[in-house]
């Protein structure tokens, strides 16, 4: 996976004669530059889309630091949670018309053509392009989409909320699938932050019942009032026991934690023949221990962000209204700001960039 090199279109050229303005990575680690740029031409199949709201993913965090082996190539555009409509459309594009409300995805585009993608796995397509890594994203007043793999936004949906359904809300749905808990089973979610405090609503609409897990308590009281019938401090709870106590051992953890401490402290959580899902990405290792994995039967899997059609049904139940992220609005010049919270865990809910008081 994300192995192209940036489309540096939007940051070199000035193709429309129009301009946008864009939250730039330029270095590793620095502070991101509010820069005025070219808009980007759509070629063959893309979109042009002028952003209402975007939401401030951890993975953008991560790109900006260089935190993965793969890393992006800066100068580059983070952002994967984008929401507009569509301003220009490029050569041969089908299904997309000019006025139409799309986003951008962390699943930017895929070959459609691998064993992955043929066999409805093309979040694993080895030749995939991602939102706001490989190609520039969704912090700027404009990005280009693939009108193949954007997603197509419900009617009636509020711009700030449903920005943050387009990765958290898709990685969380597809993440309880794959823990393979069954309506009335528990799950236990561990951190409950952007993905986290979404986790928590998906998992009751789907009949689950919620074991919240974080280290910090204003992220729990938001998780209990979001439905979590018991919340365990990681910094001062005998999780493993205390979940046990509670629930006789999850059926299903999902992982959604920035620190590798959760991913080994959640194999203590299932009961026997559980599945552990990790969604979150930090850079480091985590200590498994064997013998229970074995005896236990215990399952453990990653999963990243979901398909397009996880990602319509997850934006489904979003529209019949049974989640409702909790965001706060902020400007595109708050990225540094917005970034320095997130890296000492101080956002409830999800940030969400809001262009509309702009041009
Ligand atoms: P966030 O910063 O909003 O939330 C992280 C949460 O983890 C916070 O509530 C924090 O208090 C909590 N936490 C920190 N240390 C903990 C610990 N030891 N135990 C329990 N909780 C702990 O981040 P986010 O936007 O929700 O993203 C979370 C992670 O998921 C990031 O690493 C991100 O890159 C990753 N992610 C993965 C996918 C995927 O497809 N797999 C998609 C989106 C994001
Ligand atoms: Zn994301
Ligand atoms: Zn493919």
């Amino acid at each position: 996976m994300m192995t192209d090199t940036l489309d540096t279109t939007g940051i070199a050229a000035d193709n429309v004669g129009d301009t946008m303005r864009a939250a730039v990575v330029t270095e590793f680690g620095a502070a991101l530059q509010i820069a005025e740029l070219g808009l980007p031409l759509p070629g063959h199949g893309q979109a042009l889309v002028k952003l209402e709201t975007t939401g401030v993913c951890h993975t953008d965090l991560h790109a900006a630091q260089g935190d993965w082996p793969v890393k992006p190539q800066p100068p580059f555009i983070p952002g994967h949670e984008g929401y507009g409509t569509v301003v220009a459309l490029g050569e041969g594009v089908e299904g997309l018309r000019v006025g139409d409300k799309v986003g951008n995805a962390w699943l930017w585009s895929a070959c459609g053509d691998c064993e992955y993608c043929r066999t409805g796995w093309e979040t694993l397509c080895e030749s995939q392009r991602n939102g706001g890594y490989s190609v520039n994203g969704s912090f700027g007043s404009y990005m280009l989409v693939d009108a193949a793999y954007a997603a197509r936004i419900p009617d009636g949906a509020d711009p700030l909320e449903v920005a943050p359904i387009l990765c958290a809300g898709v990685t969380v749905y597809k993440g309880l699938k794959e823990t393979e808990a069954r309506p009335g089973q528990w799950v236990a979610i561990s951190g409950i932050g952007g993905l986290g405090h979404i986790a928590v609503q998906y998992a009751r609409a789907m009949g689950l019942r919620v074991v919240a897990v974080d280290i910090d308590d204003s992220k729990l009281a938001l998780a209990t009032e979001l439905g979590a019938e018991v919340a365990l401090n990681a910094r001062t709870a005998d999780l493993a026991a205390e979940a046990h106590r509670a629930t006789g051992g999850v059926h299903g953890v999902l992982v959604t934690a920035v620190h590798p401490q959760a991913f080994g402290q959640a194999i203590g959580l299932v009961r026997r023949g559980g599945t552990i899902v990790f969604n979150g990405l930090p850079p480091g290792d985590f200590p498994a221990p064997i013998f229970d994995i074995v005896l236990k039967r215990l399952t453990i899997r990653g999963s990243i962000v979901g398909t397009r059609q996880d990602l319509a049904e997850a934006l489904d139940f979003y529209a019949r209204g049974l989640i409702k992220p909790r965001v706060t609005a902020a400007r595109l010049e708050d990225v540094n700001d917005i970034f320095d919270r997130m890296g000492r865990g101080q956002i409830d809910g999800r940030m969400v960039i809001d262009y509309r008081d702009e041009s």
